[in-house]
């Protein structure tokens, strides 16, 4: 069923960080997401890129954070320095609050206990929470709409940027979404990284009660993009989603790692 563009305003009032984290991170029992087909494979190449492949650095910035650190758990392992931004102030303090160890904050556990059990360490899991904790250094507003997505601010280009369903939540049609791909791209230095996970095929995703929309997209689309922002595609991986059709009609989900041409 699909559902008309949900813009800032309707994010700014209904997305709700609790109930996306309590929708979108359950566990079905201790060591099993509920969306296990999702979360292994985001963070297995997480995993891939950041400790195998060995992609690293001073700076990485996750854009469109969200409330959620999962997609972080790797990469504090291999960046000095983490950025984490959102478009929204509700997000920003959701994840403020995990930061601070706040006791309304959401409750990772599970999470960082089942990547770290991937990253075969599951005893890990509070040493990985802390080191997380110290990585992030700032949490800053972003727009992926703008120029540059974190204006007013102008960091250093950063030697990696990761972005996990975001651009498609956030884009209206195809040419958002492709010049979004080039704002976001312009936060990497010449030869760093992108990093990111999309779905597609989706045209919507529940939040508690409201539907948000997911501009559709295909593996072409978004290789195109990526390209057409100066990068360069290093490896990309594509696997099924069955969710129930009362949370999205996702149908796929690419992870892609992508380096950025000397001269773009
Ligand atoms: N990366 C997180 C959150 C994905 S949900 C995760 O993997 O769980 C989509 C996110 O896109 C939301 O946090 C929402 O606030 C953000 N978003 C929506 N419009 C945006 C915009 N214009 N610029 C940046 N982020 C935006």
């Amino acid at each position: 069923m699909e559902c008309d563009f949900t813009g800032k305003e309707a994010y700014r009032q209904y997305f709700n960080p609790k109930d996306y984290l309590n929708m979108h991170m359950q566990f079905e029992s201790e060591n099993i997401p509920v969306h296990e087909d999702l979360f292994s494979f985001v963070l297995e190449n997480l995993q891939k890129a950041f400790l195998v492949d060995g992609i690293g650095g001073d700076t990485l910035i996750d854009i469109g954070s969200g409330p959620s650190i999962y997609q972080l758990l790797s990469a504090c392992e291999a960046f000095k320095e983490i950025i984490d931004t959102d478009f929204l102030e509700q997000n920003r303090e959701e994840m403020q609050k995990w930061l601070k160890k706040d006791p309304e904050a959401f409750d990772w556990t599970s999470m960082v206990k089942y990547a770290c059990q991937l990253e075969g360490n599951r005893e890990n899991w509070m040493e990985k929470e802390e080191k997380l904790r110290k990585a992030i250094k700032r949490v800053l507003k972003c727009d992926v709409t703008l120029a540059n997505p974190l204006d007013p601010l102008v960091l250093k280009p950063a030697d990696c940027v990761l972005s996990t369903f975001c651009l498609e939540s956030a884009c209206k049609d195809l040419p958002t979404y492709r010049s979004a791909m080039r704002n976001v791209g312009s936060l990497v230095k010449p030869r760093g990284h992108l990093i990111f996970a999309a779905v597609t095929q989706e045209t919507f995703y529940m939040v508690g009660p409201h539907r948000f929309s997911s501009l559709y997209l295909t593996p072409e689309v978004v290789r195109d993009a990526v390209k057409e922002a100066g990068f360069q595609i290093l490896w990309s991986k594509m696997s099924s989603l069955h969710w129930s059709p009362e949370i999205t009609d996702a149908h796929d989900v690419i992870f892609m790692v992508a380096q950025k041409l000397k001269g773009a």
